[in-house]
């Protein structure tokens, strides 16, 4: 069976599992079961039947309301379908085969990240643990020539961003950097090795700089010393556009 096969049977499950994705980011972080029977309206809490569930389809046939109660539907669900059916899309561009069907793997769970720290600042062992498993599995699966490179990555990732996580913690008396993205960082080791982790950090230190700033001017208020910054989701781009372009040259 040619890899190729795996393109558009996965364009078109991505929303569905962009559904899931939804379900995973609103419960995860409170500690709820991921699998409760059939889904239900978030309002009334009528079940679904099948044809109400198609994502996107359903939710623009009944735009946006829930089809018993009448009641609006969060859009968080159907732009969660969209980014994953854009993950999807954009690996497409950039790959192909094996790695097409892993990126569309590694695009759903750095989404999942991203998004859940960006709501709740944290990063769920649950999902960084097996993103650091998957990395180094993909290395030996594609190119065990690499895997000690890779290895490396994991542990100096780990050991930077500890490290500046453990003295920020001593100076400042407070966490800076969490646990969870430290081990967020060692998985991005895993995926790009150590010669990619450079380019990761950078790219995410720039996004947080340019995201904190523009929020700050939107909202119109001075950028706090202690305001929260979801890093986790900055790490998840930098490491999504440095496993799919690599590092940059100059690095
Ligand atoms: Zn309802």
């Amino acid at each position: 069976m040619a890899p190729e096969f795996y393109n558009p049977l996965l364009i078109l499950i991505s929303p569905f599992i962009g559904s899931f994705l939804g379900v995973v980011i609103l419960r995860l972080p409170l500690g709820e079961r991921l699998v409760t029977g059939r889904s239900k309206c978030p309002e009334c809490s009528h079940i679904l039947a099948f044809w109400y569930m198609i994502p996107l389809i359903s939710y623009v046939l009944w735009r946006g309301k829930c089809a018993y109660c009448a009641k609006r539907i969060p859009a968080f669900y159907p732009l969660m379908e969209i980014a994953a059916l854009l993950a999807v899309l954009w690996a497409a561009l950039v790959t192909t085969g094996m790695v097409f069907v892993i990126s569309c793997l590694l695009g759903w769970a750095l989404l999942t990240l991203a998004v859940i720290d960006w709501r709740n600042f944290i990063l769920p062992d649950a999902i960084t643990l097996p993103l650091i498993v998957g990395g180094l599995g993909m290395i030996a699966l594609l190119n065990p020539d690499r895997l000690v490179l890779h290895l490396v990555g994991m542990v100096v990732a780990a050991v930077i961003l500890g490290g500046l996580s453990y003295l920020y913690g001593l100076i400042r008396q407070r966490e800076g950097l969490g646990q969870g993205d430290v081990k967020l960082f060692a998985a991005a080791g895993a995926w790009v090795g150590i010669d990619g982790l450079g380019t990761i950090l950078i790219i995410s230190t720039l996004l947080a700089l340019l995201a904190t700033f523009s929020l700050g001017v939107i909202e119109k208020k001075s950028p706090d010393r202690f305001q929260k910054i979801p890093f986790g989701s900055y790490l998840s781009v930098g490491l999504w556009l440095t496993w799919l372009y690599g590092p940059l040259s100059l690095l």
